[in-house]
Parts: C-alpha cells; sequence; structure tokens
C-alpha cells in the first residue's frame, strides 16, 4: 500500500510534547510530513488583535520551528500566506496529500473554517484526522455527557467530566520526525481583501504579508512584525514552548506553592513576579498542553498530603474553570460572545449596546452611543484616565504588558459594567480582546458574563470598590506607583483617592489632579507612562453615587429576568419593562456588600438556566456581613 502524505496544520496547538494528534499524524508512518501554518486573513483583518499578542504568536512559531527543526534538520514550520479555506484545495492536489491532520478548536470561527476545509480535502480524496487535545476533555464530549446543555457551573463540568473519566495522562513529544515532501507552488496565489482592516489603526505601515505565498525570501518562514506591518510589540513576556516548559517546571519545583495554591489568596498587585503562574497565554496558544499542566500539578498534590487545596480555587480547579468555559461555548455556540440570542445570558439594558447584523444576528463589532457620558466614560477606562488610580493602573498594564492578574481584570470589569459605568459587558470584552496575550473567545466572554452578573454569577450586590479592594493587597499603593507615575510621589492615604489631597500635597508629589484625562494636556506621555506627567483626571465620577444607582438597576433588571434570546429583547418591546429613566429608577436605599475578592472563585451551582436567582435572594437576606456604606 502507498504510503501516507501527511500535512499536519498547526494552529492553536504550538507544541510537540503531549499532541493527541500530532501523534495521530506519525502512526500513519507517513512517507513524508509537512508541518505547516497558514497565515489566515481572518485573524489578520477581520479579529482584534494587539501588537503584543501578535508577538507573542511569532514566538511561539519561532520556537516550534526551531524544535522541529531539531528532530529533523530537512524540516520546519511552514508557513504558508494565504487563507487555508483556499490554499488546501491547491495543495492537496499539487503536492499529492493523502491526510489532513490536526487539533480540534471548538471556538465559532474555527468550527467554520474547518468545516469548509474539511468539505474540500473530501472532495479532494484526502482523509482528514481530527484529534481533541486544546482541553482537558473533549469539550463537545462534555456537552454530550452534560445532556447537550452548557456548562454553567464548575459541578456541572467536574461531573460531566467523571462521566468521561480521568483527564488523561499527557503523551510524550515525538524523537524524530519524517522529512517533509516538496512544496511546488505551481497554482494561482489567492490575495485576501485587506478591507475591512479592523487592526488599521494598530499599523504602522502597511502590511505586505500577502504579497508572496511563500513569503518575502520564498522559504516559507514565519512572518515579522513589520511584514505586518506593525511596530514593536512593548510587552516583556515572551512565548514559545520551551519557555513554557521551563516556566512550569520551576513553578512544580516549588511543591508548597503548586499544592497549596488559592487563587482568592494570589494578589492582583503583585508584580515582578506576579502571583499566579501566568501560562495562560501559552495555553491559548497551545505552546503548553493543558493535561501536561494539569498532571504535573496533580502529582504534586497527590504526594503533598495534609493542605493541599482543592478546586475551586487550587491550581487543577482554575484548568477546570477554563474547561467550563469551552464546554459552555461548545454548547451555545456563536451566540455566547454576546447576548443577543443567548439563552443563557441576562439581558441587562446596558449603555453602549452592541450593533447586530439583522440577517445573522451576531454583533457586527459596533456600538450604539445612547449616552455620550457613558462613551466618555469608556473611552477614559480604555486609556486608564478614569481619575480611579487602581483601575487605571491596571488597565495601563493591560495595554503595555498584555496580562493582568484575575482579580485586577475583576476590578475593571465590574466597574466598566454593573460596579461603576453600567456599560455593556461586549465593550469591555472588545478591548480584552485587542489587548490580553491570553485572549481565547471562551474564556473572555465567559468571565465577562461572570462579572457582569448576566451568567455563571448573580450576586450583583457583592461590588469590587476602586478605593477599598486595592488596600487590602497593596496599602503604600506601589502597583500604582508603578503604572500611574503621575502619582509616584503621593501619600499613601490619597493614593487610591488623589482628588482627596490637598493641593499643597499634589504640589508636592509634583501632580495636579484635575480636568477629564481625554485632553491632550492630561493623557499620559506614553500608554504605559514611562515618563511622569504632572497632571492627573479627577474621578469619573463618584463611586459611592454610582453603585447605588448600578445596584438599583440591576435589581430592576433582574426583576425584569430577560434571557437574550427572548423575543422581547430582538424586538425591543423589553422597554417596556424597564423604568423610563433608565438606570437611575428602582430603589436606592439597597444594601451592598463589597466584595474582597475572597469568594472570587464561587460561582453558582445550579442547573436551570439561570443559577443562582434563587440563591440569590436567599443569600440577600442572609447576608450577615451587608456593609451600609
Ligand atoms: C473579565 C475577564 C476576562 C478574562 N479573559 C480571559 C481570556 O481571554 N483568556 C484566559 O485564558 N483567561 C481569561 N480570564 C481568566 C483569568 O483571569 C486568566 O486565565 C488568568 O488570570 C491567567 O493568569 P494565570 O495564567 O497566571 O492564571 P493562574 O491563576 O495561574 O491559572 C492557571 C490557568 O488556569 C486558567 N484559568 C485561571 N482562571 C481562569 C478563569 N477564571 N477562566 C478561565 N480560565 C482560567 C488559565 O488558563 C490559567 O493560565 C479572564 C478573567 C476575567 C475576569
Amino acid at each position: 500500500m502507498a504510503k501516507a502524505r501527511v500535512i499536519y496544520w498547526f494552529r492553536t496547538d504550538l507544541r510537540l510534547h503531549d499532541s493527541p494528534a500530532l501523534k495521530a499524524a506519525l502512526d500513519l508512518e507517513p512517507e513524508v510530513l509537512w508541518p505547516i501554518f497558514t497565515w489566515d486573513p481572518h485573524y489578520v483583518y477581520r479579529a482584534r488583535g494587539g501588537l503584543n499578542r501578535w508577538q507573542f504568536l511569532l514566538d511561539c512559531q519561532n520556537d516550534l520551528s526551531a524544535s522541529i527543526t531539531k528532530l529533523n534538520p530537512n524540516s520546519k514550520l511552514f508557513l504558508l500566506r494565504e487563507a487555508p479555506q483556499t490554499v488546501f484545495p491547491k495543495i492537496f492536489k499539487a503536492w499529492g496529500v493523502t491526510h489532513l491532520v490536526f487539533e480540534t478548536d471548538t471556538d465559532r470561527y474555527p468550527r467554520e473554517r474547518d468545516a469548509v476545509v474539511e468539505a474540500a480535502a473530501k472532495k479532494a480524496g484526502v482523509k482528514v484526522i481530527t484529534r481533541s487535545g486544546r482541553t482537558l476533555w473533549d469539550s463537545d464530549g462534555i456537552v454530550a455527557k452534560n445532556n447537550g446543555k452548557p456548562t454553567m457551573s464548575i459541578t456541572q463540568l467536574q461531573n460531566a467530566g467523571k462521566k468521561i473519566g480521568p483527564v488523561e495522562r499527557p503523551i510524550p513529544a515525538p524523537t524524530s520526525l519524517p522529512d517533509p515532501g516538496e512544496m511546488p507552488l505551481d497554482f494561482e496565489h489567492d490575495q485576501p481583501s485587506g478591507k475591512p482592516d479592523v487592526n488599521s489603526g494598530q499599523r504602522a505601515k502597511e502590511d505586505t504579508e500577502y504579497q508572496s505565498i511563500a513569503g518575502p525570501k520564498g522559504d516559507f518562514g514565519i512572518e515579522r512584525m513589520e511584514e505586518l506591518g506593525f511596530p514593536s510589540a512593548t510587552t516583556p513576556h515572551k512565548g514559545g514552548e520551551t519557555r513554557a516548559l521551563k516556566m512550569l517546571d520551576d513553578i512544580i519545583k516549588n511543591k508548597d506553592y503548586t499544592a497549596t495554591f488559592e487563587k482568592p489568596k494570589t494578589s492582583p498587585a503583585q508584580f515582578e513576579p506576579q502571583s499566579t503562574t501566568l501560562l495562560s497565554p501559552f495555553l491559548h496558544f497551545g505552546a503548553l498542553s493543558v493535561r501536561e499542566f494539569y498532571w504535573r500539578v496533580q502529582d504534586v498534590v497527590d504526594n503533598y498530603g495534609k493542605g493541599a487545596s482543592q478546586p475551586p480555587v487550587s491550581l487543577t480547579g482554575q484548568l477546570l474553570f477554563r474547561d467550563m468555559y469551552f464546554a459552555a461555548q461548545a454548547a451555545i455556540g456563536p451566540e455566547f460572545t454576546q447576548t443577543l440570542g443567548n439563552g443563557h445570558c441576562k439581558f441587562i439594558p446596558w449603555h453602549l449596546p452592541s450593533k447586530v447584523n439583522p440577517h445573522t444576528g451576531i454583533s457586527t463589532g459596533e456600538y450604539h452611543i445612547d449616552s455620550p457620558e457613558a462613551e466618555k466614560w469608556f473611552q477614559r477606562w480604555k486609556i486608564g484616565m478614569t481619575g480611579f488610580p487602581w483601575i487605571d493602573a491596571l488597565m495601563r498594564q493591560l495595554r503595555q504588558e498584555g496580562w493582568i492578574h484575575h482579580l485586577g481584570r475583576h476590578s475593571v470589569a465590574c466597574f466598566l459594567t454593573r460596579g461603576g459605568c453600567y456599560i455593556d459587558w461586549e465593550r469591555g470584552a472588545e478591548v480584552f480582546e485587542e489587548f490580553l496575550l491570553d485572549h481565547e473567545p471562551a474564556c473572555n466572554a465567559g468571565n465577562w458574563q461572570w462579572l457582569s452578573c448576566t451568567a455563571f454569577f448573580t450576586q450583583y450586590f457583592r461590588m469590587y470598590s476602586p478605593i477599598s479592594f486595592p488596600q487590602k493587597w497593596d496599602k503604600n499603593g506601589d502597583f500604582v506607583r508603578r503604572w500611574v507615575p503621575e502619582l509616584k510621589d503621593l501619600p499613601a492615604k490619597y493614593i487610591y483617592e488623589p482628588w482627596k489631597a490637598p493641593l499643597v500635597d499634589q504640589k508636592k508629589a509634583g501632580v495636579r489632579v484635575t480636568g477629564d484625562g481625554l485632553s491632550s494636556s492630561s493623557l499620559p506621555s506614553s500608554s504605559s507612562s514611562g515618563d511622569k506627567g504632572n497632571t492627573y483626571p479627577k474621578p469619573i465620577f463618584d463611586f459611592n453615587e454610582r453603585r447605588e444607582i448600578c445596584m438599583a438597576a440591576m435589581k430592576t433588571a433582574y426583576q425584569a429576568n430577560l434571557l437574550g434570546n427572548d423575543e422581547r429583547v430582538a424586538d425591543g418591546s423589553w422597554a417596556d419593562l424597564f423604568p423610563e429613566e433608565g438606570e437611575h429608577a428602582g430603589l436606592r436605599d439597597l444594601d451592598f456588600e463589597s466584595d474582597d475578592g475572597e469568594k472570587a472563585d464561587e460561582g453558582d451551582e445550579s442547573d436551570d438556566a439561570n443559577p443562582g436567582e434563587k440563591r440569590t435572594a436567599k443569600s440577600q437576606q442572609a447576608s450577615s456581613k451587608k456593609q451600609k456604606k
């Protein structure tokens, strides 16, 4: 029988260790194996992506390519600069391919893309082999074991996982790789349209990446930032499988840290080094296998004995959250990343709601400006100029480095939505999509829903204060001094409330608290703010006033109890259920709880689509800790 001629299609699995799909390709004992990556215009032009994540991707690709070459000097990661949907049918024929192998991906676009490529393979007589490897359990398998429903709590995920069986042990990296075959390019090169380009604002010059299918040197080399028209990245975090495995090794060496990790006890204000693993971007690009991470930790926990932490707060618990969101998305589909059409997401009449394509029902990425004031708040939040130093420090860290701690993400997400601005969580998710190194559609949308109390979590009376919450972690405000250098010499007692500092203290600290943060004179000198400016904006609003307004509005929305797939949401008649004054209506004398993050991993555990509804009422009555401020 003729030997297999295999394309291994790398996507978000940029590693050699623990790759079930790569193993399946090698089990074919191929005559030739082409490790390829297709430079997909969808991500280049149609999905938001900041410089830092692009650089991280290139790091992962360069590292993988070098590792492949170590195993076979004739091979490397071959980069084809064309859309997979158009290039595969041509290379199937031109290269005499018999098999296409890749890791499954349950995100919205990859599902659509892969269906097109699989159909083309079928037409060309090419056999397609896929394996799950991006999550602890196959997300579609989890959904099947959860009666076809999305996993809306960790317990549901764990129960479904139990039905599948224990997380499989990782498999070792291959020790050799076959030669690649010939790669003739005697076919037309389809150049994609660069319009619309959602990332045009980031390009310093025109991109040239699609000028030739094999790149400027004709050697299928990895892209460079210049080819993409991008200036250099600003993040200090570097990608690649080699680095990921080394970082994991270092974590595992610290048995106490690994076994007793409790997420709510890790500080969002700690930097150099951060308090959590920072492995999320590696997991996103598949440079680190999640099963490798899981079992390396679990083995330490099993040998640790008494005192080891447990899910959901433990390290393996964190990985369960990741699987929970993946399986929720796998069940719900494209609507998971938005409210409209999503039967598991509460409808709240937020400011700046998304515009929707009437034909597909999917958000276009644009939004309605229903309130110029809210738009101003959003712009100030985005650039880290809200006048609340804790929020601004986090947003500047996000922009500069592409990563912030989970509780930092809690703070800024709560602040933008139900705990301050009352702005649509989809706006915040889009900003995270642009700037996060680890942006993962399922985890991002899921966590934004959690924080905005639209799904997964319903205790909207628990809010993060941008003043008292950071004080718990960082009394002196070192984190703020690092990221908001305008305030670096301010006395600690004003560091989270600089507007309260008397003029004489402001003068001494070399800063004036003035302006709205949007006029050019008050913008930070660089988005990361290396230099010290001499002004810092006044706060966008009175936080105490806003949280009462928001909580009253949330209460009204919870009473209306509409889900995203309710007809009244689509046809606009939801408005009949809400007082005309919008978020200002409702009860104003409600109690709230200050969220100190201690229960950050406690979601709602219930089987219905609106878990926590009953629990919310119950906990509201029972809460003994309530404070009135
Ligand atoms: C509003 C918001 C948006 C978020 N967007 C993303 C995103 O786009 N991509 C993303 O990977 N995480 C996202 N998270 C989850 C979480 O903040 C990050 O995974 C975590 O901070 C990454 O840092 P780490 O690797 O040090 O995490 P660790 O605490 O070391 O955890 C280990 C791993 O567990 C996973 N994990 C931990 N917490 C979560 C969680 N809550 N949800 C899903 N996975 C988790 C990550 O893969 C992480 O690398 C978001 C959280 C919030 C509140």
